[in-house]
């Protein structure tokens, strides 16, 4: 199912929007892409989208395997003209017959340790949910997978959620309301412009305008410009950070745990690297106590230097 037949109805994966459900989710950005409004930036490729759906048959087959459960390609399902999808697979009973829901994810690792600690994000909830109201099923299943960019880290939680009435009938009800402003109006309302979900959102210039979401308290000082190159690039530069920072909290941890597993080892050697973990000795000069007792000194040898400092937030 294409994004272009998607806009005819709504599917699991519109709910959190919806309900403008955090982190994502904002009806009026809904709403602006089901009433096809053009939109004022380009979608930048996704490296999690990509993940997230090679990932998916995996995750399917380590959760047959774990689970000892079959899953099968789902069927597209219809209800009330504008209810519509299908879920990722069907869960077989062993009766041989399909009975459940079944929806893989494959987040980036913040958000896996992230749900390891605190449990299945409202999101994804509100997706299986509207899928067991539109397959009547009763119970459905999760499978968040944490591959590491570096194989082999492969971890995979099952989760399991369990149809809740009270929760379908907000669902419908938010739905109901959200179609009835799709086709007559108004428009869901905005969000706050400093909020994060604004800040990629390819509709913020025709939702926000560009002086109200750029003009953030305080920040007099910077121009305001409206250059899709120079925009591109600073999202680009976002995301490396982010990656950075997700790269460097696995490297940390691992590093823990590789002193852990050493013991009193001091070098390995192993099919995947050389580890060394010893006792070093390190001289240093303590600048501090240098500058207070030779103060002439320190004016002496200090030079400046003058550059452009570059900082993207
Ligand atoms: S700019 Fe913000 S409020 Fe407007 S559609 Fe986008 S996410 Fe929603």
């Amino acid at each position: 199912m294409n994004k272009k037949e998607r806009r005819n109805y709504i599917g699991g994966s519109d709910v959190h929007h919806v309900l403008s459900v955090e982190p994502y989710g904002c009806a009026r950005r809904l709403w602006y892409e089901k009433r096809e409004t053009p939109e004022d930036y380009t979608e930048a490729d996704n490296p999690y989208y990509r993940k997230g759906n090679l990932l998916e048959e995996p995750a399917a087959q380590i959760f047959m395997a774990e689970m000892k459960t079959i899953l099968k390609t789902p069927k597209h399902k219809t209800r009330n003209d504008f209810f519509s999808g299908h879920c990722d697979r069907e869960i077989v009973n062993a009766a041989g017959e399909r009975d459940g829901i079944w929806e893989g994810k494959a987040p980036s690792r913040n958000v896996y340790q992230q749900i390891k600690k605190t449990g299945i994000p409202l999101n994804y909830v509100l997706q299986v949910q509207y899928y067991l109201w539109l397959y009547n099923y009763l119970y459905g299943w999760i499978t968040v997978l944490y591959v590491g960019d570096s194989l082999p880290i492969v971890e995979a939680l099952h989760l399991e959620i369990k149809r809740d009435e009270e929760l379908i009938l907000q669902i419908l009800d938010a739905c109901h309301n959200f179609w009835r402003m799709l086709l007559n109006g108004p428009a869901p309302e905005q969000l706050a412009p400093t909020d994060a979900r604004c800040q990629k959102c390819l509709w913020r210039k025709t939702c926000q305008g560009l002086g109200e979401i750029s003009l953030l308290p305080e920040e007099g000082d910077y121009q305001i410009v409206n250059e899709p190159v120079l925009e591109q690039c600073c999202a680009d530069y976002k995301e490396a950070q982010g990656l950075i920072k997700e790269a460097e909290e696995l490297k940390n941890e691992r590093g823990e745990a590789l002193k852990i597993l050493m013991g009193e080892r001091q070098k390995v050697a192993t099919s995947a690297g050389k580890i060394c973990y010893q006792q070093i000795a390190k001289e240093s000069w303590d600048t501090k106590l240098l500058d207070k007792t030779y103060p002439e000194m320190k004016m002496k040898f200090l030079k400046q230097t003058n550059y452009r400092s570059l900082r993207v937030f």
